[in-house]
């Protein structure tokens, strides 16, 4: 089922989560072992993260570096088919721009069609740590909107061979969104002019970005809808958990910790209390985004689903 079929058909805010796949060597069951605690919670859809290759040098014996592509996290496809198998449960796959020729990219949703599975997130993906800008695949797409385009292609019919007419595909598209605005663009309102662009394009709905301050999520909607963005607009929240986190996450999501929170965060010495201020951060953000009757509230558990769990357990 459609992602935003089970918006539709749903009055209530409801409950979904996002997990990573294992790394390399791990088998599934640490993916079930992250899910089963949360399927009391009954989600409607599970997002599973898609990792592009990393570049590594390794020195050979006559001196000389070989470049060597490796992937730390593959099986994103494979993880989704599995996940609808044991909980029949939807599975939305994130599939990026980087790393990806046109036709890889068509190869990959014609495995999803055979798979039944109805959704995707259709992303650009970051640069790998060996560019300091996103660099696209030769053959691939720049930007979200032309791998949105693609997918819009392929649901009217239209595959890469435009000699022969084939099959549509049916798949429900999502976009990314970021009330803090994306760290690359100029400001919020250019970042919204290609958000449109995403929605003009076929994107039938958007998951944020982690915020923590909900008043950057309502003044975001806002904003979309004077935009004329007006699918739905699902919040993404993610539990603080570690010390580590307290500077990782500004560092890599490019966004905020208020000025509540950063106080209580500031007296925290140890995992232990920090994890404390997280969820009751997460249950109270939660709480307030769930009275405004958000069509669903979407978790990044980032394989650790404890924290996740000791939030929706008071919301859900
Ligand atoms: P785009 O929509 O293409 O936007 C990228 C930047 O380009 C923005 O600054 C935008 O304003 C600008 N822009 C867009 N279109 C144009 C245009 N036509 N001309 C000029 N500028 C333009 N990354 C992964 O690698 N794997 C994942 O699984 C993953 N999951 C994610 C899930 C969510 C909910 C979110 C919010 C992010 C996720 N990301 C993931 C990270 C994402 O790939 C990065 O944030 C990436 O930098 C941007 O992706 P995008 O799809 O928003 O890009």
């Amino acid at each position: 089922m459609k992602v935003t079929d089970h918006l539709k058909v749903s009055d209530e805010t409801l409950f979904s989560f996002e997990i990573l796949p294992p790394l390399k060597g791990k088998s599934i069951q640490s993916i079930f072992d992250g899910i089963d605690p949360l399927m009391e919670f009954k989600p409607k859809f599970i997002n599973v993260t898609y990792h592009r290759e990393e570049y590594i040098y390794k020195e050979r014996e006559n001196g000389l570096l070989e470049k060597i592509a490796i992937r730390k996290r593959p099986g994103t496809v494979g993880i989704c088919a599995a996940i609808m198998n044991k909980y029949q449960v939807d599975a939305v796959p994130h599939l990026i721009c980087g790393g990806f020729g046109k036709e890889e990219t068509e190869n990959a949703l014609i495995d999803l069609q055979f798979l039944g599975i109805d959704n995707v997130l259709a992303l650009r993906g970051d640069s790998i740590k060996t560019e300091s800008n996103f660099r696209a695949h030769k053959d691939g797409h720049e930007f979200a909107v032309d791998l949105i385009g693609q997918i819009g292609e392929m649901n009217s019919g239209n595959y890469l061979m435009d000699d022969i007419k084939l099959e549509p595909t049916n798949f429900c598209v999502g976009a990314a969104g970021y009330p803090e605005k994306h760290f690359e663009a100029m400001n919020l309102s250019t970042d919204l002019h290609y958000l449109k662009a995403k929605v003009d394009a076929g994107a039938e709905y958007i998951v944020t970005q982690m915020f923590f301050d909900n008043k950057k999520y309502f003044a975001f909607v806002d904003a979309c809808r004077a935009a004329g963005i007006m699918v739905p607009i699902i919040p993404g929240l993610k539990p603080i958990k570690t010390m580590r986190h307290i500077s990782f996450l500004p560092k890599f999501f490019h966004i905020d910790y208020p000025e509540a929170l950063s106080k209580e965060l500031l007296k925290c010495t140890t995992n232990d209390q920090v994890e404390q201020v997280g969820s009751e951060w997460g249950i109270a953000q939660s709480q307030e985004l769930k009275a405004a009757n958000v069509p669903c509230i979407h978790y990044y558990t980032m394989s650790n689903s404890k924290m996740v769990k000791s939030i929706a357990k008071e919301i859900f």
